[in-house]
């Protein structure tokens, strides 16, 4: 696990714009966004791939993704009033669910992805915690 780059954000080697963190559970803004505010929750407990996880995991997170969908929703305001969610866990091989944003359906597509600047970064963050805190 000393390689996984989300572990190492979860021991704090690894700064990250966090938005919502338990004992359990972690999510922070991605780097790589397909719109402001798109999310990656990640169990804290090391599992490559989503269908691995133990039952109560599996039906944990989604109950966690609710809660950070309604804060991102509160923040952003996608015109269709949603937050997608995908998983495809391929490039990071530590279970995470993405949640999006969506002004479009077609927004759900890892195409789209790009970097973004700790400004952009800075500023999703502070519209999450000004609207939800
Ligand atoms: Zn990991």
């Amino acid at each position: 696990m000393e390689e996984c780059i989300f572990c190492k954000i979860i021991n704090n080697q690894i700064p990250s714009y966090k938005v919502y963190e338990d004992k359990d559970y972690l999510a922070f803004l991605t780097i790589m966004p397909i719109n402001p505010g798109h999310t990656l929750l990640i169990p804290k407990k090391h599992v490559p791939y989503i269908f691995d996880l133990d039952e109560k995991t599996l039906s944990e997170i989604l109950i966690k993704a609710q809660k950070i969908a309604h804060i991102l929703k509160q923040a952003f305001h996608p015109k269709t009033n949603r937050i997608g969610i995908m998983v495809a866990g391929g490039e990071v091989h530590h279970t995470h669910l993405h949640l999006i944003p969506m002004d479009y359906d077609s927004d759900l597509t890892f195409t789209r992805q790009k970097s973004a600047s700790p400004e952009e970064l800075s500023l999703a963050l502070k519209k999450i915690k000004d609207n939800n805190f």
